[in-house]
């Protein structure tokens, strides 16, 4: 195992430990730049730039619903400076999406686009709605009314957007139509994760899960393991821990347990991924698989493994259970898994993270692809995503191991070093203005 310089970070009053586990997503992303931006010794301007996004558009969107009322809907697209190319990042229907959690999420993508080298810097968009009491129809006239009202700041070479909670192929083939049809011209390019018929991509899919399984691997690698030595714990079991589940299984890892919304399953000699997919598809649940032992979702995390892979909510590592992880790795697939308190208790224990803006970027990385191939009206199989996937991934995850390991500091942290970093240098020759 490669020996590793430790650096603490600055302890706080326990008072300020409380309230670090209150904090919301984007004060995490904030407190997290200020850490690399001290790190860096960013100028004063550079940093003040740089904390902030550049423009945050809220829009009204009036629909005539199916009952001939009209009910009008909140709209927002927060988009980042564009220093690196244009802003990329998903649009959300959910009935408590604010402009701060946009904004949040907004300058998250910044940080996770940079990490993994990627032309691009964050957007996040988003409409106040309830989708599952909706119709179809109320829901196309209301995507493209948004479409439309955002039309003004979104483009190929502008910001592009993708889909997110609540929104997918559907919503974008959507707002590529509705665009093309303003522009008198066809624009793919305009958003990413559209049905293949329009450009999507090869191995859009199973993509994050696919990224994750990289992370992994280069984990291992650094740890001196590999996966047919490993035990995993997966949290979650839907697109993204289903996938990462059956590659580490493919590759001969034991996943000794996951979990859904409904609770845990566990068996110590392993789970047979293939048949819990099965299970799943028969009953809508892992729980009740033949040949494993119920477990509650609280206690799993807390479970004898050397791989922990949060693929479900946020906040789930805590100050409160930080303690009793027994796991050597934690993956973190999920946005934002772990709390700040949690994370310092976890790295002065010893237990190696790899951040969420680095393990979970497989899908912007495939959405990047995406737009390539569009620009380029030329499209991959999907060997060749996944050999520019595997490379993407792992030069990303060696740039932060390299700054892990240079300066002294946890993998978050150097994570988003790497990717202030980036963004400062583009700031430095372009100068305020942009
Ligand atoms: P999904 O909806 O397909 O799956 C979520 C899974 O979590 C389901 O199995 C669900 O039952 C489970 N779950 C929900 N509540 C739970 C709970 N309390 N305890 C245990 N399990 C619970 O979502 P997904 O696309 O797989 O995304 C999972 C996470 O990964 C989210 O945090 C998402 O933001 C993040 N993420 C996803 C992508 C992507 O490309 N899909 C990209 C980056 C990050």
């Amino acid at each position: 195992m490669a020996v590793e310089k430790k650096a603490k970070r600055p302890r706080k009053s326990t008072t300020e430990l409380r309230r670090l586990n209150e904090i919301s997503m984007l004060d995490t992303a904030r407190y997290f730049f200020d850490v690399a931006a001290e790190r860096l010794e960013l100028e004063d301007w550079v940093r003040k730039m740089l904390r902030f996004p550049k423009r945050k558009l809220i829009v009204n969107i009036p629909v005539q619903m199916d009952d001939g009322t009209i009910q009008n809907f909140e709209g927002f697209r927060v988009q980042y400076h564009p220093l690196l190319g244009p802003c990329k990042g998903g649009i959300r229907y959910h009935p408590d999406v604010t402009v701060e959690e946009v904004e949040a999420l907004a300058v998250l993508m910044t940080w996770k686009c940079s990490v993994m080298n990627l032309p691009f810097v964050g957007a996040k968009g988003g409409i106040r709605c309830n989708p599952a009491e909706m119709s179809k129809v109320e829901i196309e006239r209301m995507t493209r009314r948004y479409a439309a009202e955002i039309a003004p700041i979104i483009g190929p070479d502008q910001d592009i957007p993708a889909p997110d909670v609540y929104t997918g192929e559907r919503e974008m083939a959507w707002i590529v139509d509705t665009i093309s049809m303003h522009n008198h011209s066809f624009m793919p390019g305009l958003v990413t994760g559209k049905p293949k018929v329009l450009g999507g991509s090869e191995g859009r899919e199973g993509a994050t899960g696919r990224g994750g399984f990289y992370v992994a691997q280069e984990t291992l690698k650094h740890l001196g393991m590999n996966f047919r030595d490993t035990n995993i714990v997966i949290q979650g079991f839907g697109n993204v821990g289903y996938h990462m589940a059956k590659y580490c299984f493919d590759q001969g890892a034991k996943i000794t347990a996951v979990s859904d919304v409904n609770g845990g399953i566990h068996n110590s000699n392993g789970l047979d991924i293939p048949k819990l997919k099965q299970h799943l598809k028969d009953t809508g649940s892992v729980v009740g698989f033949a040949d494993s032992e119920r477990v509650e979702n609280k206690d799993l995390l807390e479970l004898d493994c050397d791989m922990l892979v949060p693929a479900a909510l946020e906040n789930q590592i805590t100050e409160e259970n930080a303690d009793r992880i027994k796991a050597k790795m934690i993956i973190e697939l999920a946005n934002g898994p772990t709390t700040l308190e949690a994370d310092r208790i976890l790295y002065e224990r010893g237990v190696f993270v790899a951040p969420d803006i680095l393990a979970n970027a497989g899908g912007v990385t495939v959405s990047y692809f995406e737009w390539v191939q569009d620009r380029a009206f030329y499209f991959w199989d999907a060997g060749t995503v996944d050999h520019m996937l595997k490379r993407y991934m792992t030069e990303a995850f060696q740039r932060v191991l390299g700054m892990h390991l240079d300066h002294g500091v946890e993998m978050r942290t150097a994570a988003y070093m790497v990717s202030v970093n980036r963004v400062a240098e583009a700031a430095r020759v372009r100068g305020l203005y942009a």
